[in-house]
């Protein structure tokens, strides 16, 4: 017998709120949900997923972490499903997935298969490190870059990435449900924020200086051998603060409808997502 109380973001049609959940968990294991979402089908894995959303401990880029739930949009999109964590059709995507690698089939996120998921996430990044030419990289105008004052050298993507990024852009305008703010001529308006551009090609350099700037960053924040080095990853505004990985930014950058849009349409212009950082993208294609 115990009571486990989490806090859970739980999406009811299209408003999305915290929730406190408090879990009685009897003899057998079994959970039942006494407040803040309805009551699943009696069954111990949607509590599970619950728990292990908020609670799974494990460490990434040297610092010590705690569950899921930031990347939740993330994994249900991996795991092809649309019902929300917590629910017994996402215990079922679980299972699916498991069950595909020949995992546990236990319809519950555990280490092994939280490991499995983020596996498959790094591996679909860029992995060519070769550092483009000036004749490869075309620099994006000011009104692009969340920062119109950025400098020029700094403004630089490699020139295959700028023509799909702003055929992605051209898409998300499309999508009146983001409620982005367009110019006449289509472009984003001068007031809109989100998906600008706020950090594209680096050189070797300038990330030794963004390293020193902020040592505590970590591996998995500011990296050594950066994927920017290539000119193919763009930073883009998702919500928050721009670049912060504090767990509370991120958490807010990944529930923007914007940041949604990224993770299920992304992938057609060939983006893919760094899963830790919601505003990193690499093109891959
Ligand atoms: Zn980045």
């Amino acid at each position: 017998m115990g009571v486990v109380t989490a806090y859970i973001f739980a999406a009811v049609g299209r408003s999305a709120a915290f929730h406190k959940v408090t879990t009685t968990i009897d003899h057998r294991g079994v959970g039942s949900i006494r407040d803040g979402v309805p009551a699943p089908v009696p069954d111990t894995n949607p509590v599970a997923n619950l728990i292990s959303s908020a609670d799974l401990r494990w460490s990434f880029g040297g610092k010590s972490q705690r569950g899921w739930l930031i990347y939740a949009p993330l994994v249900s999109h991996m795991l092809r499903t649309s019902d929300a964590v917590g629910t017994n059709g996402f215990s079922r995507a679980v299972g699916r997935w498991q069950e595909a690698r020949a995992l546990r089939k236990t319809g519950v996120i555990d280490s092994e298969t939280w490991f499995s998921i983020i596996g498959a996430l790094q591996s679909a990044r860029v992995k060519d490190r070769s550092h483009p030419s000036n004749d490869d990289l075309v620099e994006a105008p000011p009104s692009e870059l969340y920062d119109p004052e950025r400098p020029a050298a700094l403004r630089r993507v490699e020139k295959g990435t700028y023509a799909a990024y702003k055929r992605m852009l051209t898409g998300a305008m499309k999508d009146r449900s983001l409620g982005l703010r367009v110019t006449r001529a289509g472009a984003l308006d001068p007031s809109e924020k989100y998906l600008k551009i706020v950090s594209a090609f680096r050189t070797r350099d300038y990330q030794d200086q963004l390293r020193k700037a902020s040592p505590h960053s970590g591996s998995a924040g500011l990296a050594v051998n950066s994927p920017h080095f290539t000119g193919r990853a763009l930073d883009l505004y998702v919500g928050g603060e721009p670049v912060n990985t504090s767990d509370s930014n991120r958490l807010l950058q990944t529930r923007t409808s914007v940041y949604r849009w990224l993770v299920k349409n992304a992938g057609k212009f060939g983006f893919h997502p760094y899963f830790y950082e919601p505003w990193h993208w690499e093109y891959v294609r």
